[in-house]
């Protein structure tokens, strides 16, 4: 076996792993199916390094010929859908179809005119830079300039220069052999299939990292967030309150917390039922979305309990905020409960004091909860103030002398 067609051997076996791989990556996305279309691409690659092998057997090889063009096609067209798909771009299905029209009558016409001729190697390889530089383009239209996109930027441009470059490689190096049966053992033929591969594994081991960690996104999303309510759940809103809480520390800006729970929750659940119940949750947590702004983490922590962290407000801040909802809420008719039902909540306000821990805020926060439930529900209490707001180390320290 020649050194090209040693390539084209693992060539071939490459892409069977990489499909299979791009398989199991989409089998495992509840959400992301992009990686179906590059498993198809790697599908298609298969069958165009069949066509290359079979090729040089047949007594008339034209169909071989068109069928591996296609085939690779096909491979460079689906990665472009799936570039498009993953970088949240229009899919140019339209200037793909109008492209391969175009190709396959150039390849048609270009295959009789023989195998030096330089219109039947820019027929065959100027779609395929084409499509390369169209998923570049995707990529650069994104606006996305993370590590990751850039590479892969640079990876579809280098793929589009190295087909544009193959007709005049092809000419330098003395053409792409006299007949079928003797492309393989052209200098050509090593620089095409040896590129092939590299881009092939280069591309192949980019885009699987890429959808590998948007699934580790998926899936960190998911187990912070609640289905029913679309918040965060208590797992995500203690991360993001511990970092948020940080950040304001270093910058000295005021930081707030409300809890609030759903008065005689129980009541609705009995009399309206447990679906019934769901929907008043959903329609609470819709009012807390639409009021909180962007800075403010809002979570559904309990049952029918729920949290709001809020950066840079204050107790005033956060009052006006608990009240614009309490009212908003208790004006609201939940879809389904009759028309006089009224279903309302309970907040307790607190703002965060320097030295304070975030668990000694949320039982200040639960405190003013619970008071406002005992005073009648329906209403926002302000918490007491923290025992370290009170003047600090009024004593001299008698062990330190300080
Ligand atoms: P209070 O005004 O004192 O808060 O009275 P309450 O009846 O709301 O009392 P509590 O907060 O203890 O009630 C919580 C109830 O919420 C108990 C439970 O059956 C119900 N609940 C918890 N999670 C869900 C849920 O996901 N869906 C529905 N429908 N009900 C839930
Ligand atoms: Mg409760
Ligand atoms: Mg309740």
């Amino acid at each position: 076996m020649s050194g090209a067609g040693f390539i084209l051997a693992i060539n071939l076996f490459v892409a069977g792993l990489f499909a299979l791989a791009f398989v199991l990556v989409g089998a495992n996305s509840r959400t992301d199916k992009v990686a179906y279309w590059f498993a198809a691409a790697y599908g298609c690659v298969i069958v165009y390094l069949g066509c290359e092998f079979i090729q040089p057997t047949q007594p008339y090889p034209k169909p071989i010929y068109m069928l591996g063009f296609v085939a690779f096609y096909m491979t460079l067209a689906a990665g472009v859908v799936g570039v498009a798909l993953r970088f949240r771009r229009p899919v140019p299905w339209g200037g793909m179809g109008l492209l391969l029209a175009l190709a396959l009558g150039a390849n048609w016409v270009g295959y009789d005119m023989g195998r030096d001729s330089g219109f039947r190697n820019f027929a065959y390889q100027l779609p395929y830079a084409t499509l390369q530089a169209m998923a570049a383009w995707q990529v650069l239209r994104s606006g996305r300039r993370k590590t990751f996109d850039l590479a892969i930027l640079a990876i579809l441009a280098l793929g589009s220069l190295q087909f544009f470059s193959k007709p005049f490689v092809a000419a330098w190096t003395g053409g792409t052999g006299d007949s079928a049966q003797s492309y393989i053992a052209t200098t050509y033929a090593l620089y095409s299939q040896s590129m092939g591969a590299v881009l092939q594994v280069a591309m192949g081991l980019l885009m699987l990292t890429l959808l590998a960690r948007d699934m580790l996104v998926e899936i960190t999303m998911r187990s912070e967030t609640d289905p029913l309510s679309g918040l965060y759940n208590r797992r995500g809103f203690e991360q993001r309150v511990e970092a948020g809480l940080a950040s304001m520390r270093r910058g000295g800006l005021p930081v707030a917390l409300v809890v609030c729970d759903l008065d005689h929750f129980k009541s609705v659940n009995d009399t309206y039922g447990h679906e019934m119940g769901d929907r008043v949750i959903a329609t609470f947590a819709g009012i807390l979305k639409r009021m909180a702004a962007d800075r403010m983490t809002v979570a559904r922590v309990g049952g029918e309990e729920f949290s709001i962290f809020m950066p840079g407000s204050n107790a005033a801040g956060a009052r006006l905020f608990a009240e614009g909802v309490r009212s908003a809420f208790s004006a609201t008719q939940v879809d389904g409960l009759p028309q006089w039902k009224r279903c309302t909540a309970s907040f307790g306000v607190a703002e965060w004091t320097s030295e304070e821990s975030v668990s000694d805020l949320r039982r200040r926060a639960d405190a003013a909860l619970y008071a406002a439930k005992r005073n009648g529900r329906d209403r926002v209490r302000l918490a007491e103030p923290a025992l370290d707001a009170m003047p600090q180390h009024p004593y001299p320290n008698i062990a330190t002398g300080a």
